[in-house]
């Protein structure tokens, strides 16, 4: 049987083809390389499956090499697609955010031949599915939509530059938009997201400059790619999601009037599981 792994710096999360579910905690040990690899191992040969999709967070190499991992320090550098060989296993190893755009597409939209997902939650991922295959770029890190600055001299972003979509689109970056337009009252984005939906016109205000971030990052994106579906997912946009009705329309206004007619927005349907999902179904479709 198939099982897809996300591998987060909170938790690893498995998805095996019949349906089954397994969150493993793993924050203890995501500073140290030898004990997480060690833990990653024990999770990939559990229950001995066929082939195993590995979703990572971080810059992951075509090679399934993990480049840099913000989040999981105790990654950098490993060789996951060696793990995997090592185990006797065959596999794919891929970003998170792409591996779940995989899973959208595989899922929930196959009929679209150019899909971009965009997942907002800690930070801004994205991925891009054309004709089916997950687009990764020359080295493995394209769509790093996240970081292409929306604000000149912005603001700071986790990557160090400022003014990047992260730096507004982002559970920090709306906590800051919200210190902001409050005088100095810190919220977590939960907080923020619970007053605008009791009527606080501060918190409804620091959404609206969030969308209107997020309606020029996704413009951007739409110009350049011309896709057919655009998905919104992560934990901030469920959060989110009863004041997100109107992205469609903002977005449709703002993009040029031949590509908007070419796309439609919609909202992930897949929660928590979403990425170790996109992983099973790179495990699934066994020719890609
Ligand atoms: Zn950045």
């Amino acid at each position: 049987m198939k099982k897809g792994i996300d591998v987060g710096g909170s938790f690893i999360k498995v998805l095996w083809e019949d349906g089954k579910r397994e969150k493993v905690y793993v924050r203890n040990v995501s500073k140290n390389k030898e004990a997480f690899v060690e833990r990653l191992r024990e999770i990939i040969r559990e229950g001995n499956p066929t082939k195993v999709g590995i979703a990572v967070a971080g810059f992951t190499s075509l090679e399934g090499v993990v480049y840099r991992s913000p989040n999981i320090p105790a990654l950098d550098g490993v060789d996951i697609k060696k793990l995997l060989l090592e185990e006797g296993i065959s596999g794919f190893v891929l970003n998170d955010v792409s591996a779940g755009a995989f899973g959208e597409w595989y899922y929930d939209h196959r009929d679209s031949r150019n899909l971009l997902f965009v997942a907002i939650g800690t930070g801004l991922g994205a991925g891009f599915v054309c004709e089916g295959r997950v687009f990764l770029g020359s080295c493995g890190s394209a769509l790093e939509l996240g970081h292409h600055i929306v604000e000149k001299d912005g603001e700071l972003c986790s990557c160090g530059r400022r003014g990047c979509l992260e730096a507004y689109c982002s559970s920090y970056g709306l906590e800051r938009i919200y210190k902001k337009l409050s005088a100095g009252e810190s919220l977590k984005d939960y907080q923020i997201v619970l007053r605008a939906k009791e009527g606080d016109q501060k918190a409804q205000e620091a959404i609206e400059t969030f969308k209107d971030y997020l309606t020029i990052g996704l413009m951007n994106a739409v110009h350049i790619f011309n896709p057919d579906r655009v998905v919104l997912g992560g934990g901030l946009i469920q959060q989110l999601r009863e004041f997100m009705d109107d992205m469609e329309t903002r977005l449709k206004k703002a993009v040029e009037a031949f590509p908007s007619q070419c796309f439609k927005l919609d909202f992930s349907k897949c929660g928590e599981f979403c990425m170790a999902r996109g992983a099973l179904a790179l495990a699934l479709a066994d020719d890609r």
